[in-house]
């Protein structure tokens, strides 16, 4: 995986070695080293996105959305935030990276969303949505899974 980190406190090493080594990791977990080598991400640190936006993070396709291997992911990095809650918003972006390289996301234009074979209306509640429902069933465990390899070996 090519990363990038930029944006707000990107200049704070220890930050973006941390956030750069939790994305590899997360990467290399849910979609192996094989695919993991051919996505390109950007991770962009904002401050007050939450209070601006209304999420603490995002992910989007930035190249082509057919087959997709470009993407950006925008965290909330203000300062109030604690690395941990930064890692586990990383690790939940990156369960929906991963929906989209498996092609088992795809949004559509016409207010659809393909969520696998099944070809939702986007206007569902956001708890109902499946793709959600996995990545807050991985997010901590992603998470915990780095902090233990990272912090312990
Ligand atoms: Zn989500």
């Amino acid at each position: 995986m090519k990363t990038n980190i930029y944006g707000y406190r990107s200049q704070n090493k220890g930050l973006v070695d941390d956030i750069f080594m939790a994305a590899w990791f997360y990467g290399l977990k849910l979609l192996g080293g094989r695919q993991a080598r051919h996505i390109w991400l950007d991770v962009k640190l904002t401050k007050d996105l939450k209070k601006n936006s209304g999420g603490y993070a995002f992910c989007y396709i930035t190249g082509e959305v057919n087959k997709p291997r470009e993407f950006e992911i925008e965290l909330d990095a203000s300062m109030k935030f604690g690395l941990e809650e930064i890692l586990k918003w990383l690790a939940h972006e990156m369960v929906h990276l991963k929906q989209f390289v498996k092609g088992e996301l795809c949004d559509y234009e016409n207010k659809k969303v393909q969520w696998k074979s099944k070809l939702l209306s986007d206007d569902m509640c956001y708890e109902d949505m499946p793709w959600e429902k996995e990545a807050y069933r991985l997010e901590t465990k992603l998470y915990n899974e780095f902090e233990e390899w990272y912090y312990e070996s």
